[in-house]
Order: structure tokens, then C-alpha cells, then sequence
């Protein structure tokens, strides 16, 4: 194995996009831009995007989303992390609920005490290199 490291949990590798779906998602957010995705069938919404509807397979378009402020709805604490994590754990995986009733999974980076669910998350963007960009909760 080399050095590099070919995993980034919850993070996106931008010069490894498959499609050119996945491509304009990573390019919105490397301008700090999260996008979901919706149905122009059924009007599902997902979020993290998907580029195929799950009730009627069609194909999803891109849309900016843009709210910023969750709650926390529900977290995980990891003691043993995948390698290419191991220096940063132990960490706290958490799912933040939108007013929209929407969820995200992301880091929570910057916790000084235990989480309490129903705390305020907000979004934030992180660039880890030149290549990688992720989005986490700060509290
Ligand atoms: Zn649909």
C-alpha cells in the first residue's frame, strides 16, 4: 500500500467524479454550494443528491440547498475509525434534521462536550487539500 490514501469517510475526492452527475455536484461544492436533488417526475427531494429517483428511476436534477441550521437529531461516537481516519478519532458522526425535515450525515468537528440532541448544528465547509473537500457540523 502507498501512502495515499484512497478513502475519505463522508468526504469527496474531486478528481475522481464518475459521472458527470457526481462531477457538478463536487464543482457546487467546492464553491461552498451543497446540492440535493429532485424528482422532475415525482418531485422527490434527496440529500445527499441522487441521480436516479428510487420510486420511478428517473433521472434527478440538481438544485441548490440552501438551509444552513439543524438540529441535531441523532450521532454516533467512534472509538475505532477506518484507517484513513484513525488520527482523528475519537469522532462524532451526527444526523442533523432541517426545519425542512431534511437529514444530513456529517462530522461535528469542533465539540468540546457531549452532544445533546436538539443542539443547533450548522453547516460548514471544509477543504481538507487541494483535492478534497467535505462538508461537517460545527455546534
Ligand atoms: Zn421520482
Amino acid at each position: 500500500m502507498s501512502g495515499e490514501k484512497k478513502e475519505l469517510y463522508l468526504g469527496y475526492t474531486t478528481d475522481k467524479a464518475v459521472t458527470p452527475f457526481f462531477q457538478k455536484f463536487l464543482e457546487a461544492l467546492e464553491q461552498e454550494k451543497l446540492m440535493m436533488s429532485r424528482c422532475p417526475k415525482c418531485g422527490t427531494e434527496y440529500l445527499p443528491p441522487r441521480q436516479h429517483c428510487q420510486k420511478d428511476l428517473e433521472e434527478c436534477e440538481l438544485v441548490e440547498f440552501t438551509e444552513r441550521e439543524a438540529k441535531l437529531h441523532s450521532y454516533v461516537i467512534v472509538d475505532f475509525a477506518p484507517e484513513s481516519l484513525t488520527s482523528r478519532a475519537p469522532y462524532v458522526v451526527a444526523i442533523g434534521e432541517f426545519p425542512s425535515g431534511k437529514k444530513l450525515t456529517a462530522h461535528i468537528t469542533n465539540l468540546m462536550s457531549m452532544p445533546e440532541i436538539g443542539m443547533t448544528l450548522k453547516l460548514a465547509f471544509d477543504r481538507i487539500d487541494e483535492k478534497k473537500i467535505t462538508y461537517k457540523w460545527l455546534v
